[in-house]
């Protein structure tokens, strides 16, 4: 395999010296290189209450939120190239917990419940809010939340109170627009300035994606990777 992809390096990147004798060398091409390679994922559970059943902590944590229908299973479907999150995460019943994914037994992808449904009751609504506030709140192995906004409108209130919770928990946030293959290159750039103005985050933090295109994964696999690098701050 490494001799196969040193030829491959020989083959595409520039030779510098390549006098009989002397070994050439090559430019690498970093672009190449995934950012998150994903071995194995592992469903291992959802967490349907707020007191109720969750993997034992351990392995560091990084949570992805948002509305119903903002484009978040096709995400995480992307982003590991699998169709397994969507599958589990639509399953009847799975949809209202927190679902649990191992990836390469190093680190955990949290798929918090899409939230937003304008006919969901206020019982319905308040039950969300205790189990979504209350796995963010005591957790020490959360690295990070992945906060998506769908790039074609403003934040709903919902989204706002999730930043203003991210914040008050002082959780590092990382925010993804998806579906951003339906704005043009001129409302994209629009739309980027404002989202992050919006909700109170500088506008690096804001990673545009597309599950139709796959633009924006390897930057999206990037920064979830450095956040999982990052050492853990103090208590
Ligand atoms: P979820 O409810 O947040 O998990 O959203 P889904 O992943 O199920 O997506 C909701 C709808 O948006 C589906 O019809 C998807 O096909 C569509 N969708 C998701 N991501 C994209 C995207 O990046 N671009 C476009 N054009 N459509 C998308």
């Amino acid at each position: 395999m490494a001799g196969h992809r040193k030829r491959e390096l020989a083959a595409h990147g520039r030779v510098d010296r390549a006098a009989a004798g002397a070994a050439p060398t090559v430019e690498a091409k970093p672009a190449t290189k995934d950012p998150l390679v994903i071995r194995h994922i592992e469903f291992l559970g959802g967490m349907a209450k707020a007191d109720g059943w969750r993997p034992p902590p351990g392995l560091p944590e990084v949570a992805f939120s948002g509305r119903s229908n903002v484009g978040k299973s096709s995400l995480l479907n992307k982003l590991v190239h699998r169709r397994a999150i969507a599958r589990v995460s639509k399953t009847p019943g799975r949809t209202r917990e927190i679902n649990f994914f191992a990836v390469n037994h190093e680190f955990l992808l949290v798929d918090l419940p899409g939230y937003g449904f304008a006919k969901v009751s206020k019982e319905r609504k308040s039950e969300w809010g205790e189990l979504i506030e209350g796995y963010l709140r005591h957790n020490p192995s959360l690295r990070g939340v992945v906060q998506l906004l769908d790039a074609r409108h403003d934040p709903t209130d919902d989204d706002l109170r999730m930043f203003n919770l991210l914040a008050d928990i002082g959780v590092p946030a990382l925010v993804v627009m998806t579906k951003i293959d339906k704005l043009t290159a001129k409302q994209r750039a629009q739309q980027i300035t404002a989202l992050a103005a919006q909700c109170g985050v500088a506008e690096d933090q804001v990673i545009p994606c597309s599950a139709v295109t796959g633009e924006g994964r390897d930057d999206l696999a990037a920064s979830l990777a450095a956040l999982l690098a990052a050492p853990e701050e103090a208590e």
